[in-house]
């Protein structure tokens, strides 16, 4: 369960953010669409504290600086692309797992989960952006979290690809952990996401099924 509650954001006069307020429940693929620009990714920084703002967000009761072990309570992909070009699939989930005193044997297990075991030696340099967004996959799912934060994790796959990813997420929604993944296209929404928080310049536009919205639009 995911509590969001008074999130602002301001560059200069221009509000990013604007007193957003909103839960994202356990055991569904909860949507989080706006069009580019919207503050959907301002929105998953400030929830994480990694940007300045107002807010406070909790994640089942505790904010993520209180969490005693981030990695394995909440997985998170920001920003697929940020992966040194140099390192190998396995050498990069091998690193976070070390930090975080995760098991080697999870990351034979992530690699299996998105698809990339067989090219785990491979450069992520040479990757395609779908397969670096499988990769920023693998490691949001070492830590096996009970809550998923995702920015555009369909960006750059193919429609067989947003199919594979739709069972993934549905998958871990199934198990009872909570599931966020925003995009900008509807369109992708309503294959990936069961309920819908919709935001447009920085305000809450809507919170509901995805049924009813796309009913409405
Ligand atoms: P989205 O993820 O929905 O595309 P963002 O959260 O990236 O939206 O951006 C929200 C708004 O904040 C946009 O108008 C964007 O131009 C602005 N913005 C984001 N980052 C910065 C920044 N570092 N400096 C100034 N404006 C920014
Ligand atoms: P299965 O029976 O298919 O293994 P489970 O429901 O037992 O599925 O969960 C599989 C994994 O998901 C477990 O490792 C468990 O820790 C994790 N999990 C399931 N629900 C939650 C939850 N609400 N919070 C945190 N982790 C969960």
């Amino acid at each position: 369960m995911i509590q969001a509650r008074g999130l602002g954001k301001r560059y200069g006069d221009v509000p990013a953010v604007d007193n957003l307020s909103f839960d994202v429940r356990p055991g569904v693929v909860t949507g989080f669409l706006g069009p580019n620009g919207a503050g959907k990714s301002t929105t998953m920084r400030l929830m994480l504290g990694l940007d300045h703002g107002s807010g406070r967000t909790l994640f089942d009761g505790q904010t993520y600086a209180e969490l005693a072990d981030p990695l394995r309570s909440v997985g998170v992909m920001l920003d697929a692309r940020a992966v040194h070009p140099k390192r190998t699939a396995i050498g990069h989930l091998r690193m976070i797992a070390a930090g975080a005193g995760i098991h080697e044997d999870r990351v034979d297990a992530v690699l299996g989960m998105v698809g990339l075991a067989d090219v785990a030696g491979k450069r992520a340099g040479g990757f395609s952006l779908g397969m670096q967004q499988r990769l920023g996959l693998a490691a949001a799912l070492l830590g096996d979290p009970a809550t998923l934060i995702l920015d555009e994790p369909a960006n750059g796959l193919d429609p067989e690809g947003v199919r594979w990813l739709r069972e993934l997420l549905k998958g871990l929604a199934r198990q009872g952990r909570t599931v966020f993944v925003s995009s900008h296209l509807l369109n992708e929404m309503a294959h990936l996401a069961d309920s819908l928080i919709v935001i447009g310049a920085g305000r809450l536009l809507a919170a509901e099924s995805v049924a009813e919205f796309v009913g409405r639009n």
